[in-house]
């Protein structure tokens, strides 16, 4: 690809909320509102919690696949990860997008880590990395062996306490961790907590079906 080409290809993202509705994959009106967000094929994943990547190639395609994130170069492909408390990730890089889905286990699995190989792969050149709305650490109390474990994995940044003074996760700083060993340092996170903010869902809040989004495409 020459250089100009490349340059028409910009990376662009966008973190939703409930203004925006629910994108949970099924959800009664998804179709309408997806294509309000971007009048293109899109690329939802049956998410699991693993650490699987799809590289998508075409609009539309692996609609449904079984994985975490998502990655393309390809102009007019929609890219989106659905989420109500985990960590929505983008990943900007030349004419290349990838959008992940980052729970604890995801983490722990090391799905930013494949993410950035994929992207690799494509050409995508040096990365950043935002990180959306997610669940706080004053909100995110956790079992303190589990922490035991995700600090092992994750380094000791990601041991936190809640607002209640309980041992509580800190997912950012996992986020963050797991960029850095991947070697994406430069990482902007917004600093949402989506128990906190009821502008958007969070299953810790309320165990909503409901999602919000981080939708992705490279493009004019
Ligand atoms: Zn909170």
């Amino acid at each position: 690809m020459d250089d100009a080409s490349r340059e028409a290809l910009v990376p662009r993202y966008r973190f939703t909320g409930r203004a925006e509705g629910d994108l949970a994959p099924g959800a009664l009106g998804v179709d309408e509102r997806r294509h309000a967000l971007a009048p293109m094929p899109w690329t939802w994943l049956h998410q699991v919690h693993g650490a699987e990547v799809v590289v998508v190639d075409e609009p539309g395609a692996y609609v449904g696949a079984r994985g975490d994130a998502a990655v393309t170069t390809t102009t007019g492909a929609v890219l989106c990860v659905t989420v109500a408390d985990c960590a929505p990730v983008a990943l900007l890089g030349d004419g290349a997008v990838g959008v992940v889905h980052a729970g604890w286990r995801g983490l722990v699995a090391g799905v930013l880590g494949a993410a950035v190989e994929a992207l690799a792969r494509l050409g995508a050149g040096p990365l950043r990395a935002v990180v959306g709305p997610c669940i706080g650490p004053s909100c995110y109390e956790f079992g303190a062996d589990d922490l035991e474990t995700l600090q092992s994995v994750l380094g000791p940044d990601v041991a936190a306490r809640s607002r209640e003074g309980r041992p509580a996760l800190d997912l950012v700083a996992g986020v963050r961790s797991g960029l850095a060993a991947a070697g994406v340092e430069q990482c902007e996170a917004l600093g949402v907590c989506t128990a906190c903010s009821h502008e958007h869902w969070s299953h810790r809040r309320s165990a909503t079906t409901s999602r919000q989004a981080l939708v992705a495409r490279v493009g004019p």
